[in-house]
C-alpha cells in the first residue's frame, strides 16, 4: 500500500439487538484510526443471517453507535444486498481459474474425513474436483471452492499480533459459495471489504485464523491484501473471557445507568490501548494520539472500578451546560419525570454544586433532588437519625434568625456560623441537620448553596416540616 492513500475502515457487526461492549471498542478504534488520519469510517451490517437481521436489530447498532458519538461515513452497506456482487467475483474467481466448481456430496465429504482421520492425516477435505476437466462436469450442484495454494506458507503482518505463518497444506479449498448461490461468510466480507476500498481491518483476533483465509481469497481474486490489526478480546477482572457477569453488556446499558459518551469513550479506548501513562483524556487527544502500533497485544480486564473514575472525572470536567443537556436526555430516555421548567432553569444554574461528587447522571440527579422533590420530603434513615429532638429544637429556634438575613450563601454561612456560636455548638452540628431537612438526605451540595436555591419562604418550610413550633 502505498503511503499516501487514504485511510478508510469499517465497523462491520452482525446484527444481534445490541450494539455489545466488545463490538462498541472495535467501532471506536475504527473510527478512531480513520479520524486521526482524516479518513472515512464505514459501517457495514453483515445480515445474511435473515433469521437474526431484523430492522430492530441494524436499529439497535445504529443507536448505540450514535448514542457513543461514533458517526460513520456515508450510508450503511448491507451485506445482503450484494449477494449477486458476491456470486459474480465467485464466477471471475472461477474464470480466472483460481476456483473451482466442486460437486462432492456431503456424504462424500464426510467419508474423505473419516478416511484421513483414520489414516491419522488432518482431517481437510481434498476435492476430487479441484483439477478436474470442465468438460467431465455433470449436470449436479456444486459449490464454489478455493483453489488454494498447497504448498509455501501465508503471513499476516498484522500490526498487534506481528507476522504469523499459517501452513498452507493446513488451510483448505474453502467454500466461496453455496450450492443455492448464497456465499459464504468468509468469502462476502472479503469481496465487502475490497470494494468498499477497506484499507485497514482493526477487529477482535477471534478473526485472526480467518486473516490468512481471507488472504488467500484476496490474491485468488488479484486483489491487494489490507492491513491487519487483531486486538486481543476483553476479558473479565477475574482474567476469563468477558461474559455478561462481568459487564458484557450491550452500551445501551451502560447509557441506562448513567455514563458519559464521552466517559465510554475514554474507558474503552483504555481497553487494549495505551498513550504512555495517560488515564483521563478527550476524544480530541484520543483522535491526535490514536495509533495501532500502541494496541496491547495481552487482554484488558474490564474494571467498573476504573470506569466509575474516569465517569466522575468526565462529569467533573463537562462544561454545565453540556452536562444539563445530558442530564434532561436521560431522564427522557429513562422516562423519569420530566423537570418543570423552574426546575430546568435550577438545573442549568446548580450544575457546579451537583457535579462536584457525581460519577453518573443518576448521582448529578441525587445532588439535585432537594429541588427536584416537592414538600412534605420524605427523609431516608440517615435524615432521620440526624434530626433528633435536639437538633430539630435548634432547627427551629434558626427560622426566626433567617427571617430577615440578606440571602446569600456569604451572609447565609456568617448567620449560621453566629447562630451555632450562639447555640454552643459547632458548625456541622446545625449544618447536618439542616442537610437533612432541605433534602432529606445526609449527603447533598453545601447547605448554604441549597438556600439560595430554595429560597428563604421555601427553606424555612421545609424546616418547620421536621421542626415544627411548639
Ligand atoms: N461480522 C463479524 C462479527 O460480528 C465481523 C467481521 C469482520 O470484522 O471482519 O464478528
Amino acid at each position: 500500500m502505498s503511503a499516501t492513500k487514504p485511510v478508510i475502515t469499517r465497523f462491520a457487526p452482525s446484527p444481534t439487538g445490541y450494539l455489545h461492549i466488545g463490538g462498541a471498542r472495535t467501532a471506536l478504534f475504527n473510527w478512531l484510526f480513520a479520524r486521526h488520519h482524516g479518513g472515512t469510517f464505514l459501517l457495514r451490517i453483515e445480515d445474511t443471517d435473515r433469521a437474526r437481521s431484523t430492522p430492530e436489530a441494524t436499529e439497535a447498532i445504529y443507536a448505540g453507535l450514535r448514542w457513543l458519538g461514533l458517526d460513520w461515513d456515508g450510508d450503511a452497506v448491507s451485506q445482503f444486498a450484494r449477494i449477486a456482487r458476491h456470486a459474480e467475483v465467485a464466477r471471475d474467481m472461477l474464470a480466472r481459474g483460481t476456483a473451482y466448481k466442486c460437486f462432492a456430496t456431503q456424504g462424500e465429504i464426510e467419508a474423505a474425513r473419516e478416511a484421513a482421520r483414520a489414516a491419522k492425516q488432518p482431517p481437510l477435505f481434498h476435492s476430487p474436483w479441484r483439477d478436474a476437466d470442465p468438460a467431465d462436469h455433470p449436470d449436479l450442484p456444486f459449490v464454489v471452492r478455493l483453489k488454494a495454494p498447497k504448498t509455501g506458507e501465508t503471513v499476516v503482518n498484522d500490526h498487534v499480533q506481528g507476522s504469523i505463518t499459517w501452513k498452507n497444506e493446513t488451510l483448505d479449498d474453502l467454500i466461496l459459495l453455496r450450492s443455492d448461490g448464497v456465499p459464504t461468510y468468509m468469502h462476502a466480507v472479503v469481496v465487502d471489504d475490497h470494494d468498499m476500498g477497506v484499507t485497514h481491518v482493526i477487529r477482535g483476533d477471534d478473526h485472526l485464523t480467518n486473516a490468512a483465509r481471507q488472504s488467500l481469497i484476496y490474491q485468488a481474486a488479484g486483489w491487494d491484501v489490507p492491513e491487519f490489526a487483531h486486538v486481543p478480546l476483553i476479558h473479565g477482572e477475574d482474567g476469563k473471557k468477558l461474559s455478561k457477569r462481568h459487564g458484557a453488556l450491550g452500551v445501551e446499558e451502560y447509557r441506562d445507568m448513567g455514563y458519559l459518551p464521552a466517559a465510554m469513550r475514554n474507558y474503552l479506548i483504555r481497553l487494549g490501548w495505551s498513550h504512555g501513562d495517560d488515564e483521563f483524556f478527550s476524544t480530541a487527544q484520543a483522535i491526535e494520539w490514536f495509533n495501532l502500533d500502541s494496541l496491547g497485544k495481552s487482554p484488558a480486564r474490564f474494571d467498573f472500578k476504573k470506569l466509575e473514575n474516569l465517569s466522575g472525572q468526565h462529569i467533573r470536567s463537562s462544561d454545565n451546560t453540556d452536562l444539563a443537556r445530558e442530564v434532561l436526555a436521560f431522564v427522557a430516555s429513562q422516562n423519569l419525570p420530566p423537570l418543570s421548567e423552574k426546575q430546568e432553569t435550577q438545573l442549568f444554574e446548580t450544575m457546579d454544586q451537583l457535579k462536584e461528587r457525581a460519577k453518573t447522571l443518576p448521582e448529578v440527579l441525587e445532588m439535585a433532588r432537594y429541588f427536584l422533590k416537592e414538600r412534605p420530603l420524605d427523609m431516608d434513615q440517615r435524615a432521620q437519625e440526624l434530626l433528633d429532638t435536639v437538633s430539630r429544637g435548634m432547627l427551629n429556634r434558626l427560622t426566626s434568625r433567617l427571617q430577615h438575613v440578606s440571602w446569600s450563601a456569604d451572609n447565609l454561612e456568617i448567620e449560621i456560623r453566629a447562630f451555632a456560636e450562639d447555640e454552643g455548638q459547632k458548625l456541622g452540628k446545625v449544618a447536618q441537620p439542616l442537610r437533612a431537612a432541605l433534602c432529606g438526605r445526609g449527603v447533598s451540595p453545601s447547605v448554604f448553596d441549597m438556600m439560595v436555591t430554595l429560597g428563604r419562604d421555601e427553606t424555612i418550610a421545609r424546616i418547620l416540616d421536621v421542626a415544627p413550633t411548639g
